[in-house]
């Protein structure tokens, strides 16, 4: 185990006697060493944008430049200011995740829905990146899930929207859901990607923790999505699995306890409800 850190104090405590107080700060330490290291990963990932949309305003000051050039510049400030809001947006998310409790469980939304909508995201994705993939879902169990449907679904479109943004064009991704023999429910993205080395997977999940920092912020990734996920999972009782090999590729699985899954009757066609 790691060395913990102590803080000593010696107090006066009557006719010559001292009071020695020990108290363990290893948290606290933590708590506060984390805290400073977030402050200034957001101020860094907000200072780049900035930096660039002032040099190309200081640019577009110079009234000779021909059209077509300003317009490039134009489009590059654009991605660059929604670049800021994608991370502005993506921060409210995590602290309202941590600051708040998790709705009643009276919620319940069917598989299927949340799959048509990370099936919808995922290929959106694709598209603005240009690429051709194969996105491949296994059909939905007859289920239901109950918590917070948006966060579930943002959980759920962060992983697949990751493996669209990490595989090669012309590759694919393997979607599944599944009602496991113990009654959780499991939902698994497969993708023939980079993969990920085995020391990164324990970091994966920390606020702006990146593997390749360039590659992270050329398909439009914060470093926040997979801390998302986690979060939201974990609000729901669940967890977060991870499997990559280098060269090979990565499994992302959420699984959620039989608790908040509920089978449901299928109904044969043609019959009423
Ligand atoms: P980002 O916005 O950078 O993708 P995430 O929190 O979603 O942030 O992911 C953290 C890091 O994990 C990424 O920067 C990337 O290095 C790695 N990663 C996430 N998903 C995949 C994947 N499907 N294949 C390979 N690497 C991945």
């Amino acid at each position: 185990s790691r060395p913990r850190k102590v803080s000593l104090r010696l107090h006066p405590y009557g006719e010559g006697r001292i009071l020695l107080l020990s108290r363990d700060v290893t948290q606290v330490e933590q708590a506060e060493t984390m805290r400073r290291d977030f402050v200034a990963n957001v101020s860094h990932e907000i200072r780049t944008p900035l930096t660039v949309l002032s040099g190309f305003i200081e640019t577009l000051q110079n009234l000779d430049l021909p059209l077509e050039e300003r317009r490039r510049y134009l489009q590059t400030m654009a991605q660059q200011a929604q670049r800021m809001q994608t991370l502005v947006s993506d921060l409210l998310t995590l602290s309202r995740l941590e600051g708040s409790p998790l709705p009643g469980a009276s919620e319940w939304t069917e598989v299927g829905q949340l799959l048509a909508q990370c099936e919808q995201e995922a290929k959106a994705v694709a598209v603005s990146l240009n690429k051709q993939l194969e996105i491949r879902f296994t059909a939905a169990p007859a289920a239901a899930i109950s918590g917070a449907a948006v966060e579930l679904t943002s959980a759920m479109s962060n992983l697949v929207t990751n493996a669209v943004r990490y595989t090669p064009s012309g590759e694919a991704i393997d979607i599944a859901a599944d009602v496991l023999p113990d009654g959780r429910f499991q939902f698994c993205v497969r993708d023939t990607g980079p993969g990920i080395a085995a020391e990164h997977l324990p970091r994966l999940t920390e606020r702006f923790y990146r593997v390749d920092r360039s590659r992270s912020r050329e398909t439009g990734g914060t470093g926040l999505g997979l801390a998302i996920v986690k979060h939201v999972v974990q609000r729901h009782g669940g967890e977060l699995k991870i499997e990559s090999m280098v060269g090979v590729g990565s499994t992302f699985c959420i699984l959620l306890p039989a608790t908040r899954v509920r089978p449901l009757a299928i109904t044969p066609a043609g019959s009423a409800a």
